[in-house]
């Protein structure tokens, strides 16, 4: 079995082919134009390397709704070119073969869930901090749509009384965790890229309270059995420990700090990252080819 598989990006398009027990074979990345230019080069790769199945792991807002006639469709996004898109139809009909499409973050859910840092867990936070904040959520097994899916870089947070930002980089929020917390916001506050700011800025502090925040939320409200924390920004190593810090601070004990005793292995990296999007999305397609034979 050849499973195709497509990391969609904002800047980029990975695709992969990998075997049916999840070995990769081939890998290639095209810049993401506008999809006139760069779909059809999409399906000339896949179709040259005869995929039986066909997995994406697209930025979003996508249409998730199975019911939706609309379902695979690209939704609002500021890549206008792309709005309206419908990327799931686009490639069933382009390829003739099962195909299977979710966020790219929660395809990165799926493939640590399965086979990375969350193993053995049926719920599992993926989270990724960089350019935009997204996250992906694996919950009793299963990965959570709804309405649309949840979008955890808007979740909305309290500004810190010393944060020289009134208002974050959100267009849409004067204080969401994307504003206040991704790559972006770092350099809208302090002049300069993340990765120029020293360890012992008290950006690094700011940005932990900002995403020990979000952590905190998704303890009381989803409740993960682990949290993991990719992109960018999570780059900076002395970050993690900090976001740990904070987010038990903020919990400040109501949960039974015994299901914390290990909070190295509780928030902690993804280990497939940065491949985690493009296994998952090769997992949906491993998933679309199965639900096909029944
Ligand atoms: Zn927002």
């Amino acid at each position: 079995m050849r499973l195709g598989a497509i990391e969609a990006g904002g800047t980029k398009m990975v695709l992969g082919v990998f075997d049916g027990s999840l070995k990769p074979l081939n890998q290639i990345s095209l810049p993401t134009l506008t999809p006139e230019e760069t779909i059809p080069q999409m399906i000339d790769y896949l179709k040259e390397q005869k995929v039986d199945a066909l997995g994406i792991a697209s930025f979003g807002p996508i249409n998730l709704r199975a019911a939706s006639r609309d379902y695979g469709v690209i939704l609002s996004t500021p890549k206008l070119a792309w709005q309206r898109y419908p990327l799931l139809s686009t490639f069933e009909e382009a390829l003739g073969v099962p195909c299977g499409i979710d966020t790219d973050v929660n395809a990165a859910a799926l493939a640590e869930s399965k086979m990375g840092a969350a193993k053995g867990l049926l719920n599992c936070l993926y989270l990724t901090i960089g350019t935009g904040i997204g996250g992906g959520l694996y919950s009793e097994g299963q990965l959570v749509h709804g309405l649309m899916h949840p979008e955890w870089g808007h979740v909305l947070i309290s500004r810190h009384e010393d944060d020289p930002m009134l208002h974050g980089v959100c267009p849409y929020h004067p204080n969401c965790v994307e504003g206040f917390a991704s790559g972006p916001a770092m350099q809208a506050r302090w002049g300069m890229p993340a990765k120029d700011l020293p360890d012992d800025h008290r950006a690094w502090d700011l940005e932990a309270y900002y995403l020990g925040q979000l952590c905190a939320i998704a303890v009381m409200t989803v409740s993960p059995e682990k949290i993991l924390l990719g992109g960018g920004v999570m780059h900076r190593t002395s970050l993690l420990p900090k976001v740990r810090e904070q987010m038990l601070k903020l919990i400040n004990g109501y949960i039974d700090p015994d299901l914390f005793s290990d909070m190295e292995d509780y928030i902690t990296s993804p280990a497939l990252w940065p491949d985690s999007g493009l296994i998952g999305a090769a997992l949906l397609a491993k998933k679309a080819f199965s639900s096909r034979e029944l």
